[in-house]
């Protein structure tokens, strides 16, 4: 450090401080513990987009957003600790609010008068792209778990909330339903009026199962055409019920986009399982599929498993 004493006094006393204080890139003002300001650098004045002179007269109260409730415990830690470091909103000329990081220190000159230091950095840029992070991680982790198309669970999501349900202890032994149902003719209505439709129909499909759907069932697309129901809490014969009230809904609600009009039908698969019943979703779903592709032998109609006896089914009157 032989270099530091060839300097002259006035480098280490004054000038040097001077060149830290004019070419800083964080503003710094030097205030009183009351709020008073007696300098800022060159940096602070961009900052605030005012003349040193408009900062002094400014004071804390001018360039600081009072309401903060960030300030007042800063204010307590400084006089408590000496110094703190906190965010909080500060306010241009033109009274637009930023978000800055202040770091604020006491000090005591050679007379025994109380300052303070105040090295301010912008970090409103960091702020946006924290933002822009966290609506990127928001629409990434929807995306992962919604349908693009129809805004119901995707898939995935579904067998997630399946395994649950089925594993959740509820009522005890109380039965769950599902239920797997598939657009008839769906490649038909693509080939006929364009896959564009066939896009608005499977929204307006999704959006009549999921409107008439209690709060607590949900709903998912399992695939192409075909979407997945759950019930839980509710038995086979209540399931099939509903289910065969699905099916007259679908078929007496009219698919409309712009000039065209078309009658949609479906068929429908139902099972139902006991909780706690040693059962994978795998098992319970291949057997709803079963129960589906049976349904598609006749198209808009419900087929359901007869619990009691693994190979009998059953089908609803139309
Ligand atoms: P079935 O009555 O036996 O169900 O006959 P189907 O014509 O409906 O046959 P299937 O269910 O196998 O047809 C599914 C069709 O759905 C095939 C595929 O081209 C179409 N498809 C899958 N995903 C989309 C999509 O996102 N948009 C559109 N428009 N069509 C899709
Ligand atoms: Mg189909």
């Amino acid at each position: 450090m032989d270099w530091i004493n060839q300097k002259p006094d006035t480098f280490l006393e004054r000038d040097f401080y001077q060149l830290l204080f004019e070419n800083s890139m964080d503003a710094i003002l030097l205030t009183k513990p009351d709020g008073r300001i007696f300098r800022a650098n060159p940096a602070a004045c961009q900052l605030f987009q005012m003349t040193e002179e408009e900062i002094c007269q400014a004071g804390r109260t001018g360039l600081v957003d009072m309401s903060d409730p960030r300030l007042l415990p800063a204010v307590r830690e400084r006089s408590e600790t000496g110094k703190t470091r906190t965010e909080l909103t500060y306010i241009r000329k033109d009274q637009s609010r930023f978000e800055a990081e202040c770091a604020s220190a006491l000090f005591t000159d050679i007379v025994g008068e109380t300052w303070s230091v105040m090295i301010i950095r912008d970090i409103s840029s960091f702020k946006q792209i924290e933002q822009e992070l966290r609506s990127a991680h928001q629409d990434a982790s929807y995306f992962a778990t919604y349908d693009d198309l129809t805004k119901v669970l995707n898939r995935r999501s579904f067998v997630e909330q399946l395994a649950q349900i089925m594993n959740h202890a509820s009522s005890e032994g109380s039965q769950m339903t599902l239920i797997l149902t598939d657009i008839d003719h769906f490649k038909r209505i693509n080939d006929q009026y364009g896959h564009q439709f066939g896009d608005h129909v499977l929204i307006h499909f999704a959006n009549e199962l999921a409107a008439n759907i209690r709060p607590g069932d949900f709903l998912g697309r399992y695939g192409g055409d075909e979407f997945i129901i759950c019930l839980p809490d509710t038995n086979l014969k209540n399931g099939v019920q509903i289910t065969e009230r699905l099916r007259q809904l679908i078929e007496k609600s009219p698919v409309i986009a712009d000039t065209q009009t078309i009658q949609l039908t479906a068929s429908f698969g139902v099972t139902a399982s006991i909780r706690y019943a040693d059962e994978g979703t795998d098992l319970i779903i291949s057997r709803v599929d079963k129960l589906l592709y049976q349904a598609k032998e006749m198209r808009n109609c419900v087929v359901f498993d007869l619990l009691s006896n693994d190979d009998a089914t059953g089908q609803t009157d139309r």
